[in-house]
């Protein structure tokens, strides 16, 4: 196997638990090492520090192994074995009213650059990294060893999240079976999930603890759901018995399946909008109980926290000038450059800014299926509040 020697002090990261290797911090490395080899990575003084795959990036290497041992079939298994454990432990899978979950989050599960989805037997994998696609028959067969005759199908959607030059190679394709669409629970809310069609790997399982709260505030309510994609909140709402939702969305398709995910649920008093949230919010008169702001992530990248930083102020802000007196915001930021204290101090500004008296209800993060690595702390990205508009 190849070996990759760090520069001298530039061990400290990874002898934290840190798995990601910086180009910068490599003192010696092969010449002909290809993207998505398997490499060791050592110290300068010659103590193993991890194995990880490679990649001619900036994070040069994605480390899967802290412990000296074999990388094979076994031991991705092994991995797959352990992050469903977790997720059997924590009381997420092996459950009737929630058959969908994030099976694998990457660097949280010592998986770094992987993420698989699991919804009611249909797998969508989606690698952030070559080396996790070039492993991708490891994992079909450790998921089939895993889950026997529950898996169905495994999707591969990584053509969105793998470099420009190495997507142009590939095509988002079935590793098993052939469905393109299913029908999830999720607190007992039933959802069609098309991972084909869909954004990211079909749902976003990440709000299902969020979305379990706002059903506790919406009995009998008025609710607007924006940025709603295919109503995951809305139909949480519906449920709930609010006394009428509104979804917003964008995207056409999106609030289609928001609608057809409202019938599934037998809500009647569901209706869903194709328009920019910005404008629907300008424009529309608010007389809503509860508003729901999802919007999708502001920044990828430090150079636009900034601009992330006004983008949520505006929204935040427009949205609260225009929210009716004792109102609720459900106010959300997956933006992982925005730490939670500068998104929360970002709608103390908006609420100042829209010359509204706010109280904090309660902070919103993650659920344990995506769950935070201390020594990886871009694990956490995922914040919320529930505000109370006075
Ligand atoms: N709340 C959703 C997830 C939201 S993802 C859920 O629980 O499933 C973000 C959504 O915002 C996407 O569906 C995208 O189409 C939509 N979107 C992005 N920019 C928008 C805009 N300016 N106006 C309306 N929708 C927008």
């Amino acid at each position: 196997m190849s070996r990759i020697i760090l520069k001298k002090g530039k061990e400290e990261a990874v002898k934290r638990r840190h798995p990601w290797v910086f180009s910068g911090a490599i003192a010696e490395k092969e010449e002909n090492l290809r993207d998505g080899d398997i490499v060791q990575v050592y110290t300068h003084n010659g103590k193993f520090a991890g194995t990880g795959h490679y990649q001619d990036s900036s994070i040069a290497v994605r480390i899967f192994s802290f412990t000296d041992i074999e990388i094979n079939s076994d031991f991705w298994k092994s991995r797959i074995e352990e992050a469903y454990n977790y997720r059997l432990s924590c009381g997420i899978a092996g459950k009737e009213h929630t058959n969908c979950f994030r099976l694998v989050f990457g660097e949280s599960d010592n998986l770094p650059g992987l993420i698989i989805d699991w919804y009611n037997g249909h797998a969508v994998f989606q690698a952030h990294s070559i080396g996790m696609h070039r492993q991708r028959n490891d994992f079909k067969n450790a998921l089939s060893e895993v889950f026997g005759s529950q898996l169905k199908t495994v999707y591969d959607k990584s053509k969105e999240s793998l470099p420009a030059n190495y997507a142009s190679t590939i095509t988002n394709e079935f590793v098993v079976g052939s469905d393109v669409e299913t029908v999830v629970k999720e607190n007992g809310n039933s959802f069609y999930v098309n991972w084909a069609e869909g954004q990211k790997t079909g749902f976003f399982l990440d709000q299902r603890e969020n979305r379990r709260l706002l059903a506790e505030y919406c009995g009998g309510k008025k609710v607007l759901n924006a940025f709603s994609y295919t109503g995951g909140f809305s139909v949480y709402a519906g449920n709930a018995g609010a006394e009428l939702v509104h979804s917003v969305d964008a995207s056409k398709k999106a609030v289609e399946l928001a609608d057809r995910n409202a019938a599934l649920n037998n809500i009647s008093n569901h209706e869903s909008f194709a328009e920019d949230v910005f404008d629907f919010l300008k424009n529309k008169h608010m007389n809503y109980d509860i508003v729901i702001l999802d919007p999708p992530a502001f920044a990828k990248h430090r150079e636009a926290k900034h601009k992330a930083v006004i983008g949520y102020r505006n929204l935040n802000a427009l949205a609260m000038k225009k929210m009716k007196p004792g109102s609720i915001l459900f106010t959300f930021s997956c933006t992982g450059v925005v730490e939670k204290n500068l998104f929360f101090n970002t709608i103390t500004a908006a609420a100042i800014e829209a010359g509204r008296d706010i109280r904090i209800l309660h902070y919103l993060n993650q659920p344990p299926d995506h769950p935070i690595n201390p020594m990886h702390p871009e694990s956490e990205y995922l914040k919320g509040l529930i505000v109370y508009v006075k």
